[in-house]
Order: C-alpha cells, then sequence, then structure tokens
C-alpha cells in the first residue's frame, strides 16, 4: 500500500497547514485553559471545514475516507495545535442505536459543537464492572425521573447533553436492565461537583449527581434494555484505531526530547522512540484494514493496550529527559498515567484479549 499522500490529500493538508499557520498560538494546546477553550477551537475547526470529516454528509460530517483524520491528527500536532475534539464513540453510539428522528435532532449540533456532550457510563461503584450501575430512570408520565451518581464524566461542566446509562429494569437480568438517554444537563435536578487532576486540571471531569432529573420519554436512544449494546459500541469505538491518531502527538514530544539530550539518549527515550514507531506502522496497517472494510470488534483492545503502553513508554521518556522540572513535560508524564485508566483499564483490555481473541479459559 502507498501511504504518501494522494493529490487530493496533498491539497486538503496544504489548505490545513496554511490555516493552522495563520491561527499559530492563539489556542492553548493543554491545561485549564485549553478545557476552557476547546468548545471555541471545535466550532472553528467545524467552520473551517476542519471536523467531522468522516461522519456521514447527512448528519454535517464530510463523508471522507479514515485517512483524512489521520492528515488532521498529523497537521494539529505538527503545529502544536489542540488535538482534534473526540466524539466520535458518542456519534458511533447515538448513529448506531438511535432513531433516525434522535440522528437528525442531535447529530448535526454534536458534530459542529454547537451542542456540547459527555458521558454519563461510570459510577462510583461501577467502572470496570459498568453493568453493576445503580442510577435509576423510572417513567412518571411522559418522562424518565432519574436518580443517581455519576463520576469521571468528562466535559460535564460544559455539556449540554449527556448520554446517560441508566437501570430501568430492576428486576431483569442485570445487563439487560440497562437504557439509553440523551439528557439535558440544563436542568434543576442535575448537580456538578468538580474534580482535580493529578496534573492540576480542574475542568476536564467532574461528578454529576440526579436528584429526580427528568428526561422525556422520547429522548430514550433505541429501546428500554438496549443501553447494554449501546455502552458495548461507545467503547468499542472509544478504543478503536482512530484514537490512535495520537500517534502523531507521540512522535513529536519524542523529537522534541531527543532535539534536549542529542547524543546522551537515556535508555527511555530510546525504548519510547521505537515504540512510537511501532505505533505508528500499527496505526498504517489498521487503516489500510479500515478502507479494505475490514470491522474490527474486539481488536480494539489490542489498539488500547499498545496506545497505552505508548503513551506511558513517552511519559516516562520525558520524566527522565526533564525530571519535574518542566511544567509541560511533567505533566505529559502524569497525564499518561490516566492512559491505562480511560476508556477501560489497562486489565479489562487484557481480559478482553484473553478471553475473546484468545480464547482463553473458553
Ligand atoms: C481521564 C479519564 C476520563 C474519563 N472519562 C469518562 C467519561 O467521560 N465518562 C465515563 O462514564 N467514564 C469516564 N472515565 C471513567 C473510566 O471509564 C473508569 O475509570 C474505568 O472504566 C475504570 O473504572 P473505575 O475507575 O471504577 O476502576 P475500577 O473498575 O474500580 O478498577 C480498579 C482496579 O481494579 C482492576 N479491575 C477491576 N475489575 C477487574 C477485573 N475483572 N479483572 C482484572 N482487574 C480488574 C482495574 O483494572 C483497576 O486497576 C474516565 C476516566 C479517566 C481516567
Amino acid at each position: 500500500m502507498d501511504f504518501r499522500d494522494s493529490p487530493e490529500e496533498a491539497g486538503f493538508r496544504a489548505r490545513l497547514r496554511a490555516w493552522l499557520e495563520e491561527r499559530a498560538g492563539t489556542f492553548p494546546a493543554s491545561g485549564d485553559e485549553y478545557w476552557e477553550r476547546q468548545p471555541e477551537w471545535h466550532r472553528e475547526l467545524y467552520a473551517a471545514g476542519f471536523f467531522g470529516l468522516c461522519w456521514p454528509r447527512g448528519y454535517g460530517g464530510h463523508e471522507l475516507p479514515p485517512v483524512y483524520d489521520v492528515v488532521l491528527d498529523e497537521e494539529l500536532a505538527r503545529a502544536g495545535a489542540p488535538p482534534r475534539p473526540s466524539l466520535g464513540y458518542l456519534v458511533q453510539g447515538l448513529g448506531r442505536h438511535g432513531s433516525e428522528e434522535l440522528r437528525r435532532r442531535f447529530l448535526p449540533g454534536m458534530i459542529n459543537g454547537t451542542e456540547r456532550w459527555c458521558q454519563g457510563f461510570s459510577e462510583p461503584g461501577a467502572g470496570s464492572d459498568l453493568a453493576s450501575l445503580t442510577t435509576t430512570a423510572t417513567l412518571e408520565g411522559d418522562d424518565y425521573v432519574v436518580r443517581g451518581h455519576k463520576i469521571w464524566t468528562s466535559y460535564s461542566d460544559v455539556a449540554d447533553w449527556c448520554l446517560l446509562l441508566a437501570r430501568t429494569d430492576p428486576d431483569a437480568p442485570r445487563h439487560r436492565g440497562i437504557s439509553a438517554f440523551v439528557i439535558s444537563m440544563r436542568q434543576p435536578g442535575i448537580e456538578q461537583r468538580p474534580l482535580r487532576m493529578i496534573n492540576g486540571v480542574t475542568r476536564e471531569f467532574g461528578q454529576v449527581l440526579f436528584d429526580e432529573a427528568r428526561v422525556p420519554a422520547d429522548q430514550l436512544v433505541g429501546s428500554p434494555g438496549e443501553g447494554w449494546a449501546l455502552a458495548m459500541t461507545v467503547v468499542g469505538h472509544e478504543r478503536e484505531p482512530s484514537t490512535l491518531g495520537f500517534v502523531a502527538r507521540y512522535g513529536k514530544l519524542v523529537r522534541e526530547l531527543h532535539s534536549r539530550v542529542r547524543h546522551q539518549v537515556p535508555e527511555e527515550l530510546a525504548w519510547a522512540a521505537v515504540q512510537t514507531e511501532m505505533l505508528r506502522l500499527h496505526v498504517r496497517r489498521r487503516l489500510a484494514e479500515q478502507l479494505d472494510g475490514v470491522v474490527h470488534g474486539p481488536d480494539g483492545s489490542l489498539d488500547k493496550l499498545l496506545m497505552t503502553w505508548v503513551e506511558q513508554s513517552v511519559g516516562h521518556a520525558a520524566l527522565a529527559v526533564a525530571g519535574t522540572g518542566d511544567t509541560e513535560l511533567f505533566n505529559a508524564y502524569l497525564y499518561s498515567r490516566a492512559q491505562s485508566v480511560m476508556g477501560g483499564t489497562s486489565q479489562i483490555q487484557k481480559n478482553i484479549i484473553a478471553s475473546r481473541i484468545l480464547e482463553l479459559g473458553a
């Protein structure tokens, strides 16, 4: 396969690069300031024609092949610009399980950034074991009434809408009693409690308490009890190769670290360079498979695990090169610790690989 840009891809890359050069330094790429201005960044990227590249035209996307998202990720990393807002997993969840009416109502605003979204799955007692979630949604008249507590909800404080999992049938077997909803975050029955991350960021995620929050019954996604299937679609896409677009960022960081040490390369940095190159080639293979129409199932767990190893090896390299003195590099190390937790922990990915790919213990 030829991985060089086609004339169309090269034209897209040149337009994007010129656009990014005009905006150099106008958007912070990390810290609380990044999270505050992320909605604005999303809308600017979309308005300029550089976001929603691979999603259907009918909902505001450009319906381009997946390689365009890779070009986007590469150019954003090259320019030191903020990353592309990650919401593909929500687009897939709603796109696959929502009715056409729900898709038409909600996907365009999600894609163009005029409506902000969060994912309300995890709870204090239900993370890896998501099926044990205890938030309930009870039908009262035309609305479901929601009671419960979600945690680690990314972007919850800026979100207009939440893709929420709640138990609608307490008597059904636990996976079957869960339903999914599109619930408004702008209502009195919702309390937000911020969380402070180890790198000092306070705007990335929060806790959300639902105390008799209401959601119209027609904002149930799919059928009652379809929540688990939706959750599997969402987490499957959270782990899919497109999120591996971060490889461009890892490569850039490795090159920056290398320029600091020149010939005295610590082992951690050499290892990070090898790992990053391995991931880059792996992403290309996945991309080639995607272009051939291969649908990935549990393989996403392999990709997520590889990405975690690479991000953490780059984090270790940053620590080896700069110690704790350089805030940005130290934060890169600290944030890499979250990678083995978010979107399903590394232990859970290993369980999935063992049981569903290697079929061990069957
Ligand atoms: C940066 C970040 C963003 C996040 N964003 C969101 C979000 O937007 N929405 C959302 O709903 N959630 C979000 N999460 C939450 C994330 O999905 C959960 O943290 C994750 O699923 C793990 O759940 P837990 O924290 O409850 O840990 P637990 O499930 O309690 O796990 C604790 C430890 O036990 C291990 N463990 C648990 N069960 C097993 C098992 N069966 N076999 C082997 N080991 C096991 C785990 O691997 C882990 O090491 C986010 C998390 C992070 C870090």
